[in-house]
């Protein structure tokens, strides 16, 4: 694809000691030289330019290099790059935890810091645990999670995810294996689940969703009522329920977080992704006042044994900060509603072209999925020969914009693809 003799010194010169992620090294495409981003664009070494649809694993909500956000950490640069979290406080974390709580709903006031997805599930599922243990309940030691899921990369959380579907099968009976269920898409799987529950509540401590969106599993939607229903079930079982909206918060599906849109308030919701609008790694788990209580004890050993050495980092929570600054006038709900609607148009010549099985847009989300697994890698490699930078993900081709990309830079995106599918993705 690249001309090898543009290819810049760095990339010849480390490409053999850099591992590349979810990536068979030997038989992938090389991966693309990036020399700077610039709002919703990636300028590559060779100059080009290609728009870009992923918003970065879904993180540069507002672009890249948004300039509000680059002050913001620059001047906490000036003033206290880290500091260990132990003993310490700073401002830029605990104006955040207060804004971050303001914006969620119902008593979720317990904002617990770290630094990437991952680690804030491992966080959520160990709070879950030790909710139970704290309050002397025994045997609620393993977690409820739904096919189709994703929570992260880690040995715990690749216990929760799709155990079929996710990228983790090669571990099975490697790790302790978890209940995963069917979500209950309507009242019979709600029938079905309540059932499974009325058996085995007993030895479970929470479940956990990605609300609206199962996101990395294959961007599967299902309704707020399924939300709902989980709420129900979890209140009458005596069972925790942890939202995962990594992928879904901050205005991804059409409202700030999926359950605010959903009416429905968790016992924990974890979060990063698009927390600090691309810019720095940081993620939280927020627990709600009940989960907290049980920690709230004059006994040491109640205490919850965590903390990530770079949690809380200051110049991630003045990015955080900055990202929420830009959000606080409600601008974003009119681009994504009008993503969505580009999205709707931009796409529906792909639903009746050769190998598609659907056709699904919610927010600033758009889906085109396949009856085969695609080859992604080399998909890829030809959406950046037409100047956009899309990353299929097993059956599904899909678009996560940022927020500000504009309607012509939308269709760029939009005709690729339907180029592409029509082509014979
Ligand atoms: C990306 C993601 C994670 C994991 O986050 P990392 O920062 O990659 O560890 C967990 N849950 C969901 C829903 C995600 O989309």
């Amino acid at each position: 694809m690249t001309d090898p003799s543009a290819e810049p010194l760095w990339l010849t010169q480390g490409r053999a000691h850099v591992w590349r992620p979810y990536c068979q090294m030997k038989t992938a495409p090389a991966p693309l030289a990036v020399a700077r981003t610039e709002g919703v664009r990636l300028v590559l070494e060779d100059g080009r330019e290609l728009i870009d649809g992923m918003a970065s694993w879904w993180t540069a909500c507002h672009g890249y290099n948004h300039p509000h956000i680059r002050a913001a950490v620059q001047a906490q640069l000036e003033r206290a790059p880290h500091m260990m979290f132990g003993g310490l406080a700073h401002e830029p974390a605990y104006r955040l935890a207060r804004r971050l709580v303001h914006l969620l709903p119902g008593d979720l006031d317990h904002v617990f810091f770290a630094e990437s997805g991952s680690v804030a599930v491992e966080i959520a599922m160990k709070m879950a645990l030790q909710y139970w243990i704290n309050r002397g309940v025994t045997g609620r030691t393993r977690f409820l999670s739904f096919a189709g899921g994703y929570h992260g990369d880690t040995l715990a959380t690749m216990t929760v995810c799709d155990p079929e579907e996710g990228m983790h099968a090669l571990f099975a009976g490697v790790m302790p294996t978890q209940h995963v269920r069917p979500l209950p898409l309507d009242a019979d799987g709600e029938v079905v689940l309540d059932a499974f529950l009325a058996e085995h509540a007993h030895e479970i401590a929470a479940m956990i969703v990605e609300p609206r969106v199962q996101g990395a599993g294959g961007m599967l939607f299902h309704e707020d009522q399924v939300l709902r229903a989980l709420r129900r079930l979890a209140d009458r079982h005596g069972v925790l329920l942890i939202f995962d909206e990594i992928f879904t918060g901050f205005g991804r599906t059409g409202d700030l977080f999926a359950c605010l849109g959903a009416d429905v308030v968790p016992d924990i919701i974890t979060l990063s992704k698009a927390l600090t609008g691309g810019t720095l790694p940081l993620s939280a788990a927020v627990a709600s006042a009940r989960v907290f209580q049980a920690f709230w004890s004059d006994d040491a050993g109640a205490a919850l044994m965590h903390g990530p050495t770079y949690m809380g980092n200051p110049l991630a929570c003045a990015a955080a900060n900055a990202s929420l600054d830009l959000f606080e006038d409600g601008g974003w709900a009119v681009e994504v509603a009008r993503i969505d609607c580009a999205l709707r148009e931009g796409l529906a010549a792909c639903r009746h072209l050769p190998g598609v099985v659907d056709v699904r847009v919610r927010g600033a989300m758009g889906v085109v999925e396949f009856d085969h697994a695609l080859d992604c890698g080399a998909l890829s490699a030809r959406f950046a020969a037409r100047g956009v930078w899309i990353r299929p993900m097993g059956k599904v081709i899909y678009l996560t914009p940022p927020f500000v990309i504009t309607d012509a830079e939308l269709a760029r995106l939009t005709d690729a693809i339907a180029a592409e599918v029509a082509a014979g993705a």
